[in-house]
């Protein structure tokens, strides 16, 4: 191979796994001195595993340099040249320069090079630097490269024997402090000092799935000789990384089913019957499909650990009620916990509602009920007396005992931590589980996000929805949605108002903000209505108030922050203005406009906004484009990048640093197969073949996990 870290031999004495290289500082390196390693540091770089995990971004690709006396105007190319001179052009706006023209010179012609921003590089540009420029020649006062990229690089003259060699030059995400000429240098020496790095992944696994090893792949990824095998490098990488989540979430769910020793609940149907009988509708074939996917998984012996995923508006409260009532059939509790008092208040309410005929005691618990409801209902939760439990948070609380819980419900599992999960175990109960979700998660991308799940999809929304009719108005025309929402009220229908959002912490300005514009629409806009305001601040007596109303048609435009974001559901509203909607994230517009898809009425949304970047435009279009949650859900991911699809908040798992999940959904899958197949064979790493995986899996989720390969 051309690049010569790749000429060391690899003798027994000197392999090094990645485990030790953590534990060796990147200052043993020469030339990494205190400076150096601070701005390293900065980097998230301190060990000599670190740097040499720090992949490059891209490559810069030199098999295609042109040399400058050839360059055609209207062509985008790359040329290498080194700094004449560096001077700052257009208008200074308070003392900076908007951008710099840097002169080069290639021995066949000289060009100037214009770049915009990135002010930190002009410091580095001495003259007689060599760099790397690509971007399009424009003739602007004379001809230019419009630099898009600028890559400093070592003196040409001496390619081939230095570390930033070879065609494809290694292209790091820098930070103050280093250079990347510097940095590209320090990762070459790193992968020197390293020596040979043992592979932790079975070999059948690296030949079934045609892979290189890990130590060719690390130096490939940084020093490639082709774009193939920089390609294939990668895709080693990727399903490196994934594979070890994949063993992590299989340990887990061999862990859970060992550990908890469910029980099975079965009902006669006789509760559920008469509940489905009772509805004004019958259920959809999807949300048939998906009730007894969870009957099924209730009757079997091991606890349920399924996940409910569903549209906004797909009826997965329907599901939900006939696991709930199956769980009472079998002489046991059952329990739903949603992420709001809002959402849980309009759970008791139309939860009593359907089965107001049925011998099911329902009881709703919040942390805003007086001491006195409270004890009434702690009482019969704990007594029995209570089989169907409504709640929040308060549900998981430690004075909540009770008398025989066999089934837990979680309502809008995204907007809950991961812990939540487990807390009901804690307790020494392990009952069954239901998750339900309306993210917008590409199926694919739940497989991993929920590795430990089965996956439930209600892939069908209720007969005859009509989709929303969405619209984009700047704020200057924001009176034309009032005047649209008007024309509904005038049908007799009602609308919701969504404040702009504020800050988290700021929650007295979110509560100005929603009175002023209550007061602005009850006053002057809609003088002759009846309008209401609904915001996190009010007493929950307040909130239930207020729901009432407009639940009751008493209140014809409710004005609201995004408490009402999800779940609530009035099927008689038809409208909603957004105001504000460049500052909502697009599952947060998705889940708003989702209050209105619920009734037989031809339903319209209205994104009030002034977007002034790239992606809060892209944002709004993608609403106006699509109505279904997996093609938004595309579009988000695409927008936002996918760095916090692992956050802990969702997943508990780490997040992904080489990894694409859209990108990368193929070899997700197959990394998911070989994972749970190793995980089969050998549930807690025993094999000695498997302990270099072992300490690998340990080393990403924290060796303490207690379902971590625990016997
Ligand atoms: P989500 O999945 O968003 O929680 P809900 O369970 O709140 O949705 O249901 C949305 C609305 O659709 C409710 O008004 C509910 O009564 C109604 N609904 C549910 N299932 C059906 C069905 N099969 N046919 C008609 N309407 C339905
Ligand atoms: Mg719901």
């Amino acid at each position: 191979m051309a690049w010569p870290s790749s000429r060391i031999a690899s003798p027994p004495d000197t392999l090094t796994t990645l485990p030790e290289l953590r534990a060796r500082p990147v200052t043993e390196l020469p030339g990494c001195g205190p400076g150096i390693a601070a701005a390293l540091e900065r980097l998230g770089i301190e060990s000599l595993a670190d740097l040499i995990s720090h992949y490059p971004s891209r490559h810069e690709d030199l098999s295609n340099v042109k040399r400058i006396s050839r360059l055609r105007l209207g062509e985008r190319a790359t040329v290498v040249g080194r700094v004449v001179s560096v001077r700052g052009v257009g208008r200074p706006v308070r003392g900076r320069t908007p951008g710099f023209k840097v002169q080069l010179y290639d021995g066949s012609g000289y060009i100037p090079a214009v770049v915009w921003g990135r002010e930190w590089l002009r410091g580095q540009l001495v003259p007689e630097t060599w760099v790397v420029v690509s971007g399009e020649v424009q003739r602007r006062y004379g001809i230019q490269i419009a630099a898009r990229t600028l890559e400093i690089v070592d003196d040409p003259g001496s390619f081939g024997d230095g570390a930033h060699t070879g065609k494809f030059v290694p292209i790091y995400p820098a930070g103050r402090g280093i250079t990347p000429r510097r940095l590209r240098a320090l990762i070459h020496r790193a992968l020197d000092a390293a020596g040979y790095i043992p592979d932790p992944l079975p070999v059948s696994v690296l030949e079934s799935r045609r892979l290189p090893n890990l130590h060719d792949a690390i130096r490939e990824v940084h020093f490639p000789e082709s774009r193939d095998r920089l390609q294939r490098a990668m895709r080693r990488l990727v399903f490196h990384e994934l594979f070890l989540v994949q063993i992590g979430l299989a340990a887990r769910k061999m862990h859970l089913e060992r550990s908890e020793p469910g029980r099975s609940n079965r009902g006669d149907g006789s509760l559920v019957n008469r509940y489905l009988n009772g509805l004004p509708f019958a259920l959809t074939g999807a949300q048939e499909r998906v009730v007894e996917e969870v009957l099924a998984d209730m009757s079997s012996e091991r606890p349920m650990r399924r996940l409910v995923q569903g549209d906004v508006g797909s009826g997965k409260t329907a599901v939900a009620i006939c696991a709930l009532l199956t769980a009472i059939e079998a002489g046991r509790q059952g329990a739903i916990m949603a992420p709001t008092e809002v959402l849980a208040e309009q759970h008791y309410l139309s939860v009593s509602n359907a089965l107001e005929e049925l011998p099911v005691e329902v009881v709703l618990l919040t942390g805003s009920q007086t001491a006195a409801e409270r004890r009434v209902c702690l009482n019969a939760i704990e007594n029995g007396q209570a089989h169907l439990i409504i709640g929040t948070h308060a549900l998981i609380q430690r004075h909540v005992r009770f008398r025989d819980l066999s089934l837990v419900v979680v309502d809008e599992q995204h907007r809950f931590g991961v812990s939540q999960r487990a807390v009901f175990k804690e307790k020494g109960i392990s009952p069954d589980t239901l998750i339900m979700t309306a993210t917008p998660i590409p199926r694919t991308l739940s497989l991993t996000l929920y590795g430990d799940l089965e996956v439930s999809v209600i892939d069908e929304l209720p007969p005859g929805r009509k989709p929303v009719e969405t619209v984009h108005v700047e704020s200057a025309r924001r009176m034309e949605a009032y005047a649209a929402v008007e024309e509904e009220l005038d049908e007799g229908r009602q609308a919701y108002v969504i404040c702009p959002l504020v800050e988290e912490s700021e929650a007295l300005e979110e509560v100005r903000a929603a009175e002023e514009l209550y007061g602005e629409l009850s006053e002057k806009v809609f003088p002759h209505r009846r309008v209401g305001l609904l915001h996190g601040r009010m007493s929950a007596a307040e909130k239930r108030e207020v729901m009432a109303a407009f639940r009751g048609g008493g209140i014809e435009v409710l004005v609201a922050t995004v408490v009402v974001e999800v779940g609530v559901d009035v099927p008689n509203a038809s409208i909603i203005v957004i105001e504000g909607a460049e500052r909502f994230g697009l599952s947060q517009l998705h889940q708003l406009r989702g209050r209105v898809c619920r009734g037989e009425h031809p339903p319209r949304c209205f994104l009030v906004g002034d977007p002034q970047t790239e992606d809060s435009r892209a944002r709004l279009d993608a609403m106006i484009r699509y109505q279904d949650g997996f093609r938004l859900s595309e579009a988000d991911l695409a927008i936002r990048g996918e760095g916090t699809l692992f956050g802990s908040r969702q997943s508990g798992m780490p997040d992904l640093k080489v990894a694409k999940l859209l990108r990368d959904v193929e070899v997700l899958v197959e990394a998911r197969k070989e994972a749970f197949a190793l995980v089969a064979n050998d549930p807690y790493l025993r094999d000695p073949a498997h302990g270099p995986l072992k300490r690998e899996v340990e080393e990403l989720l924290g060796a303490d996990i207690e379902w971590l390969f625990r016997e």
